[in-house]
């Protein structure tokens, strides 16, 4: 149900293996007593665990295999929490698998098929599974059997591979090959090279078909060691560490026993080392040895503050790794005095230890939270040498590249570029942050000045979408040849590849988060890569600009005329209009923060912070579950002290009018006065040819029409939580403590949020008061469901963000609540939401998509604005390209 992206860069894949009848005991008992529920938990349980595909398996002899896997399918798709990962069906039994692949939904993956009943019957089948559409994985296995040895394994794939994408038609990237994973560390002389030879095939493999992928079933590697989980853990770790490394792309793995490489006891790690890369024979015999050392029950020592007895430089490591800002003042004057130039102590153990935290956040085994928690320590340490280093030039190590990055103008939305700036800085790049509301100029400038080497802009709203393409484009006339990376939240590949690669002929790059910002910039840094990373990304954008085109062909559109007679037919006499029971403005100007905790929806904040997950499930995950608690008791701290202390404070206006539809628009008119127009709000059409008995839908729809002589009414607010936050957070930044300055902003606009919600309720039970019983529970409220929506101008429904102009007069919100709008219509402060209020039973959100022409000049007309100004700020919901659109580049892309 939801997409999975693997990518050149992906991390590695799990597999959840636990779903598999002849490889976990438990699970079969349950599948053979029909204990479908527990079964179903075990799955969940591999979703919990940060599986991110499901291994299903009802190899059993006494078990009617076939009717099984049916029925099971059957049951993980209809349970949303399992159905949101692939599925991948594994049988030996070829009517297994034909059976299963029947039940999936959405793109499952087949394990396996092989050469083992030779080239016939392996085309049949692969022709079948491309008819479902599922991916397949491909054993090393022939007609002489499995193939163990480097050579076999490569020339069994290679001879697959030709056989499906010359006679089958298989896209490479739907082939996976499973290059047979068996145990080692057996005592027989014959097996010592599995591993290693498993691990070269990879290597060889990524070479040959860059784009198909590998996979193996991990357990079997460590089958000699049944019973003793520890080391069967550690040799797992062993193998994917050296394997991921090889060109792993997944694996079959139990997804919550997964022991971390670095954190291996070092003795057991090196021994096992020695077993996989088949380094010393001897290596099975002292394993063995340790292995009743190793056995379940023997606790792992506690070794919380072992780290303190080790020398300054390790423990200055180990604080930045770990983020501990406890000692940092002791050992580094300890470290000072000891090493003599403060300089040596930033180019030795500080930047050791970001080192390692920028490797490990690379590889995916560490957090943004911890890297955001290491750069305070780091910063904190720099600026307690910083005294001593007067006389010196307080430069340190030469950065590897120098970025400078700009929220554009118009927008004041940071979270996101601070959190990039934190990250590249804690692998040591040179970053120039200058700030939000960055006009072209000064960015252009300043990339000259100071000689950057990348540019990198950010924005979040639509209207930044233009301004990045503004700035291309200017980048481009004024003959600039750097990097221009993209990011932020309205941003997109495909608006990337479609308005703003064309406008510069420099490498354009969507970078979609901090974990890839730093890739990104580490390739460019190096001429080859950058190349390479030049010429992938143009493939793809090549491919994105048609695929956006093919598209655009194939939606058609109707005429406004006929969108506006598809209109939806709501019923007013039915759904008869509610007068409010207090009508014009309320105003509250100190809002009560701290009755809003329980309307906080925490997902997004998470989201913020790039841990992937739910709330309040993510604090039970696996793998992020840790940081998430940590996070989430910072976060609440952090919102307690600047609630209490009035650090932040919130204000509201909300404004309820009688109101009348004419045509697309809404008339707004006097509380007591239905004569006087005191606004019009403008709202857009849906165009797309909709499927019968659909329609084509405005907000406008919602609102009684004045021919009608019904009287409606509509309402608008602002809300802030946003007041001081920004202030105090920029201070935290200054000081150095990044962490909190973040903490602060993603609390902020999750107060905000949390206020529209608690807002909204008030408005329903008592400002208008249409129903004024409602009682619902929180997280019903965050579901939404209740009666009446308030859609945000900017969003799908109403997607001009040009009208919160009008809002914000009609609300006097600037005089009333201080929050003010910028020419591109971001509110300030940013933890702000402003929006309309439906009350209609029939009103529910949706989105305008595209829209054409006719209507672009009609609402020029409506709104008295030019066409090209429309143009412009809508310019990504436009179904044409308007002349000025339209690339003004004649040089083509080479
Ligand atoms: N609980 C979420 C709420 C924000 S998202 C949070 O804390 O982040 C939901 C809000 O987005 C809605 O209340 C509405 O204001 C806006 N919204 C959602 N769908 C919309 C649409 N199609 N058009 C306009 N606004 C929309």
């Amino acid at each position: 149900m939801e997409p999975l992206n693997i990518r050149p860069d992906s991390l590695f894949v799990n597999i959840g293996e636990r779903t598999n009848v002849s490889g976990s005991a438990r699970f079969r008992k349950l599948i053979k007593q029909e204990k479908y529920e527990d079964a179903l938990e075990v799955a969940r349980q591999q979703v919990l665990n940060g599986a991110q595909m499901i291994d299903v398996n009802m190899d059993e002899g006494l078990l009617d295999s076939e009717t099984v896997m049916v029925h099971f399918l059957n049951l993980i798709a209809s349970d949303p929490e399992i159905s949101v990962l692939p599925i991948v069906i594994d049988s030996s039994r070829w009517d297994v698998i034909e059976s299963g692949l029947a039940c999936l939904q959405g793109k499952g993956v087949v394990n396996s098929i092989s050469l083992k009943d030779g080239e016939q019957t392996f085309i049949e089948r692969a022709s079948k599974i491309r008819q479902y559409g599922a991916a397949v994985i491909v054993m090393a296995f022939d007609e002489h059997g499995q193939a163990d040895t480097l050579e076999r394994k490569v020339a069994i794939c290679s001879r697959a591979h030709k056989i499906l994408t010359e006679q089958v038609g298989f896209a490479s990237e739907d082939i996976i090959f499973d290059l047979n994973i068996f145990a080692v560390g057996t005592g027989l002389q014959e097996h010592r090279r599995y591993a290693m030879d498993y691990i070269d095939a990879c290597r060889e493999i990524k070479k040959r078909f860059p784009t198909c992928m590998v996979s193996g079933g991990v357990s079997n590697l460590s089958f000699a060691y049944r019973g003793n989980d520890r080391i069967r853990e550690a040799m797992h770790s062993v193998f994917l560490y050296h394997a991921i490394e090889a060109g792993m792309d997944m694996g079959i793995v139990n997804a919550g026993q997964l022991a971390d490489y670095d954190e291996l006891d070092p003795e057991l790690r090196e021994v096992v080392e020695d077993i996989i890369l088949c380094r010393d024979d001897s290596a099975t015999a002292r394993l063995t040895e340790m292995a009743s050392r190793f056995q379940k029950g023997v606790a792992k020592e506690e070794k919380t503050d072992a780290w303190r007895i080790e020398d300054v430089e390790h423990r200055l490591q180990h604080a930045i790794i770990h983020g501990i800002l406890d000692h940092i003042e002791a050992d580094t004057d300890e470290a000072r005095v000891k090493i003599g130039e403060p300089l040596k102590v930033i180019e030795g153990p500080l930047m050791a230890g970001m080192d390692i935290v920028g490797e490990r956040f690379g590889s995916g085994k560490m957090f943004l939270p911890q890297v955001i928690k290491s750069a305070r320590v780091m910063k904190k340490a720099v600026a307690i040498l910083q005294p001593y280093m007067e006389a010196q030039k307080a430069q340190t190590r030469k950065a590897d590249s120098k970025v400078l990055l700009a929220t554009v103008k118009g927008d004041v939305h940071d979270i996101g570029k601070n959190i990039v700036g934190v990250v590249l800085g804690c692998n040591n790049c040179e970053v120039i942050d200058l700030g939000v509301m960055v006009p072209s100029e000064k960015i252009i400038q300043t990339a000259l000045d100071r000689d950057v080497d990348i540019i990198g802009l950010s924005g979040l709203i639509t209207p930044s979408l233009e301004e990045m393409v503004h700035v291309a484009g200017e980048m481009e006339r004024t003959g600039l040849d750097l990097p221009l990376l993209i990011g932020g939240a309205t941003t997109s590949r495909m608006h990337t590849a479609v308005k703003i690669d064309p406008a510069y002929d420099g490498t354009t790059i969507h970078v979609p988060d901090a974990s890839k910002a730093v890739g990104v910039v580490q390739n460019l840094g190096n001429p080859d890569k950058h190349r390479e990373l030049r010429r992938r990304v143009r493939e793809l954008y090549d491919r994105l600009r048609d695929e956006f085109e093919q598209k655009s062909l194939r939606t058609s559109m109707v005429s406004l005329e006929d969108a506006r007679s598809n209109r939806i037919p709501v019923d007013f006499a039915k759904s008869k209009p509610i007068a409010p029971r207090k009508l014009g403005i309320s105003c509250f100007d100190n809002w009560n923060l701290a009755e809003l905790e329980p309307y906080i929806d925490w997902t997004p904040f998470f989201k913020a912070w790039e841990l992937p997950g739910r709330y309040p499930r993510i604090l039970e995950y696996r793998h992020v579950g840790k940081q998430a608690r940590e996070l989430f008791d910072d976060a609440r701290k952090t919102l307690h002290e600047i609630i209490d202390r009035g650090i932040v404070r919130g204000a509201a206006v909300v404004g309820l009018f009688p109101a009348n539809a004419v045509g697309d628009d809404v008339e707004i008119y006097g509380p007591d006065d239905r004569s006087r127009v005191q606004t019009v709000f403008h709202f857009l059409r849906q165009q797309k040819e909709q499927k019968e008995g659909r329609f084509n839908s405005s907000l406008s729809d919602f609102v009684a029409p004045k021919s009608s002589a019904i009287h409606d009414y509509m309402g608008a607010f602002v809300v802030t939580a946003g007041i001081g936050a920004d202030e105090y957070a920029n201070k935290l930044a200054a000081d150095g403590d990044d962490y909190r300055s973040i903490l602060v902003k993603t609390l902020a606009d999750r107060l905000a949020e949390a206020m529209a919600e608690r807002v909204h309720q008030l408005v329903r039970k008592d400002l208008w008061g249409y129903v004024r019983d409602e009682s619902l529970t929180p997280e019903q409220l965050l579901t939404e469901s209740y009666v009446g929506i308030r859609p945000a101008p900017g969003y799908s429904a109403c997607p001009d963000h040009f009208e919160k102009n009008a809002l914000f007069d009609l609300l006097q919100a600037e005089r009333r609540i201080g929050v003010a709008l910028t020419e591109s219509c971001v509110m300030m402060p940013v933890a702000s939401v402003s929006g309309f209020y439906f009350a209609n039973a029939e009103s529910h959100y949706f989105g305008v998509g595209k829209i054409d022409r006719d209507q672009v000049i009609d609402y020029s007309r409506r709104t008295g604005r030019p066409v090209e100004d429309i143009e412009h700020w809508l310019a990504p919901h436009l179904a044409y390209s308007p002349e000025k659109a339209t690339p003004v580049k004649s040089r083509a892309k080479s």
